[in-house]
């Protein structure tokens, strides 16, 4: 029998993935080459192509695989991605975070909803992808450390740039219960380091104290705050409907150049104030015509779309031209909670949309 006419098999080689990518600690920051070894044989067994793009010291790493359609007609290909890494396991879970637990139709374990599952039925389903002629390109994005601030993902969309990849329908599969996400605000974070001169107290004027510098920077920012509220566009489309704290950039790279540095070079020339990006991560802009939201839409027969808060890699992907979408199984309610899980249903859910994509791409 083949894979696509045993749905039952399908799903039970998505709970078996998930439980094998849920035993790989891929905690953001830690090398998660074996859990892309892990995928990266399945999708090789089905004659995907590949190739990897590493972080400087090779620990962390993205994938990037296709399934080459052999008849293609022009149609998109299709990108379906995922993060592999998940947030760290505080204490208090009741079972080992590490161990995919089935209870209650319901597997927990760290990164089950977020966004481990997405990637399992992916995996799960590319048997069917890879059995059916299909008439366009299927492609696998997995990429690391996209929780602290969406490392991988650049290193990645800048190869895809080089390879000419931009053009297609990206589906990240971030947990949203399959409902369309289409928008999300952008992240910036920083470290600032202060360098001063140490000085007699007796002398306070003959030295110049990166502590008391650092305090202005960071009153700066506070009364910044407090004025985004008043800069909240008409018919927001988020909640809150204003910058927490971003869009500051302009201001307070203003402050910083035009006020607090020259006054501390005064006293001491080698003064510094250096900012160190931790991570940048773009918003995700909603469209009025977006081809990634038409085409869920069209498979799961709901044309809602929703905007949220938190950062995606949606807005690279979109960046470079390719129409994304924001849609996976599980619920965002439960990623980064203790006991994190996602519903059995979740899975079955994801894996007919999975088929919706293979019924799209034949004739
Ligand atoms: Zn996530």
């Amino acid at each position: 029998m083949s894979t696509e006419n045993n749905p039952d098999k399908i799903y039970k080689d998505s709970i078996r993935i998930l439980t094998d990518l849920i035993a790989f600690k891929t905690i953001s920051g830690n090398d998660n080459n074996s859990l892309i070894n892990y995928c990266d044989d399945i999708l090789k067994n089905l004659g995907a192509t590949s190739f990897r793009i590493f972080d400087g010291d090779k620990k962390r790493v993205n994938l990037f695989a296709s399934l080459k359609s052999k008849n293609g007609n022009g149609k998109k290909p299709i990108i379906l991605s995922g993060h592999t890494d998940v947030v760290p396991v505080s204490k208090g879970w009741s079972t080992d975070p590490f161990v995919a637990t089935i209870k209650n139709e319901k597997l927990f374990g760290r990164g089950s909803c977020d966004m481990k599952g997405f990637i399992a039925c992916a995996l799960a389903y590319a048997p069917v992808f890879k059995e059916n002629n299909l008439d366009r390109d299927i492609h696998f994005s997995f990429t690391f450390d996209e929780e602290t601030a969406c490392i991988g993902a650049p290193l990645l969309i800048k190869e895809l740039k080089k390879r000419d990849i931009k053009d297609g329908i990206c589906i990240i599969g971030e947990p949203t219960n399959m409902k369309i996400i289409d928008a999300h605000k952008g992240m910036n974070e920083y470290t600032i380091h202060f360098g001063g001169l140490a000085g007699h107290s007796s002398k306070p004027g003959q030295g110049v104290n990166a502590v008391e510098y650092a305090s202005r920077y960071v009153n700066k920012l506070l009364e910044i705050r407090s004025k985004l509220k008043d800069r909240a566009p008409k018919d927001c489309i988020f909640n809150p409907p204003y910058s927490t704290l971003s869009f500051v950039n302009q201001i307070i790279d203003d402050y910083v150049d035009k006020e607090l540095l020259p006054e501390m070079k005064k006293v001491f020339s080698d003064a510094y104030i250096k900012k160190e990006i931790i991570g940048e991560v773009v918003g995700f802009n909603r469209l009025n015509d977006s081809e990634a939201c038409e085409f869920v839409s069209s498979i799961t027969g709901d044309n809602s779309r929703e905007a949220v808060s938190f950062g995606t890699e949606a807005g690279l992907f979109q960046e470079v031209g390719i129409s994304t979408v924001v849609c996976g199984p599980g619920s965002i309610e439960q990623a980064h909670k203790i006991d994190e899980y996602i519903e059995l249903s979740e899975l079955k859910k994801c894996l007919d949309f999975l088929k919706g994509v293979k019924d799209k791409s034949i004739n």
